[in-house]
């Protein structure tokens, strides 16, 4: 910001008092010439310094975006890395993929045994099964219990036999929390949970508030689908794309946004297509099978975590129970891409198109 550049500069020649440096100067005492070498290496020092700094790395199974405005390359490499080890940190606590994680070992014992956890995978968990409880159970992390016998890169998907045998074992309800100790049980055999519909969003957050904490003003943190902004872009909003779902070279909507979150669920994000189905990762609870309502949902809100969840859920819930959830949450709005391409806006964005 030219603003703070300003600033700056000032700030550092009120380093030397500006009115005895003038005195200074007229009484001959420091040649022109030399200060305006002076006054000129600070500025390009300062306008050198602060600037746009972009990294890009992998982790929670996706593609992990910082882009942000720092005074010093110092400053922008550390909180990167804080970002990112942050990530790592979440994703090992709360991977299904990983074996070793703190998810995996719940997932490991939790049959009709409570598994004593840690504090923050639990109350991730509770908050997954409040979303659960607002969405009358179209979001419900225990999908995974028929969920992971998909593998969409392979193009495996479970048969109907599978389907039967597993399905009771979709509901919320078969998890049992314990806030006394942070215990986890699952009151029902063949349970399996997955955090993969909230994770992100939940990662996304804690990232922006460590770039709060170290003193960065402007930032964009993106993990996957899920993106939250810090601040505007210097000036004027960030702008954020919701892509095409049938082209990825296309946008369908372009939505300006300061100090807020946006989340994309996708039926192309992770899919396979055999005999002119699409098996795609967003599971509809009540039959274990791929939800085929819509084609993308993006949420927009003040939180991450809820802007996640939610894309998830109403992505599940389809345009009308979906819409109707999203026009009662005060500071949440919706965007549907619904079945023929035809883009809906919730109620809060209609009185701006
Ligand atoms: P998102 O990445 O937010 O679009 O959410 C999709 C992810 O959520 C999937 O990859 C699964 O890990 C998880 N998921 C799928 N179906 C459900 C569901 N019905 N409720 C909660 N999570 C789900
Ligand atoms: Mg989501």
């Amino acid at each position: 910001m030219a603003h703070q550049y300003y600033l700056k500069t000032e700030q550092l020649i009120r380093g030397r008092p500006c009115h005895s440096m003038a005195n200074a100067l007229l009484t001959g005492m420091i040649p022109a010439t030399r200060l305006m070498v002076v006054l000129s290496l600070l500025l390009s020092q300062s306008v050198v310094q602060a600037q746009w700094h972009e990294s890009t790395a992998s982790s929670m199974g996706t593609e992990i975006r910082v882009k942000l405005w720092a005074e010093s390359k110092r400053q922008a490499d550390s909180a990167m890395t804080s970002v990112i080890d942050e990530m790592h940190r979440i994703d090992h606590l709360m991977s299904s993929y990983d074996r070793t994680s703190e998810l995996s070992r719940v997932n490991q014992n939790a049959t009709n045994k409570e598994v004593e956890t840690d504090p923050e995978l639990f109350s991730l968990i509770s908050k997954a099964l409040e979303f659960s409880g607002l969405t009358h159970g179209a979001f419900d992390i225990t999908y995974a219990s028929i969920g992971y016998l998909y593998d969409y890169r392979q193009g495996k998907r479970p048969d109907k036999q599978s389907i039967k045998e597993r399905i009771a074992a979709i509901n919320y309800h078969h998890v049992m929390l314990n806030t006394n100790n942070n215990g986890v049980k699952f009151a029902h055999k063949n349970v399996r949970i997955d955090l993969g519909g909230i994770a992100k969003g939940y990662a996304v957050d804690k990232a922006i508030g460590l770039l709060k904490d170290q003193g960065i003003e402007h930032a964009m943190v993106t993990a996957g689908g899920d993106t939250r902004v810090l601040g505007d872009h210097r000036g004027r909003p960030w702008s954020i794309a919701i892509q095409d779902p049938r082209n990825s070279n296309k946008t369908v909507a372009r939505i300006p946004l300061q100090a807020e979150a946006i989340s994309t669920s996708g039926d192309y994000e992770r899919f396979f297509d055999e005999e002119g189905i699409r098996y795609h990762h967003i599971i509809n609870p009540q039959t274990g099978d791929s939800v085929r309502k819509v084609r993308s949902v993006s949420i927009i809100g003040p939180q991450s975590v809820t802007t996640d969840a939610l894309s998830t859920s109403v992505f599940v819930m389809g345009v009308e129970s979906g819409m109707n959830l999203i026009n009662k949450l005060k500071d949440y709005e919706a965007i549907i891409v619904d079945g023929e391409q035809r883009l809906k806006y919730s109620a809060g964005l209609q009185k701006l198109h």
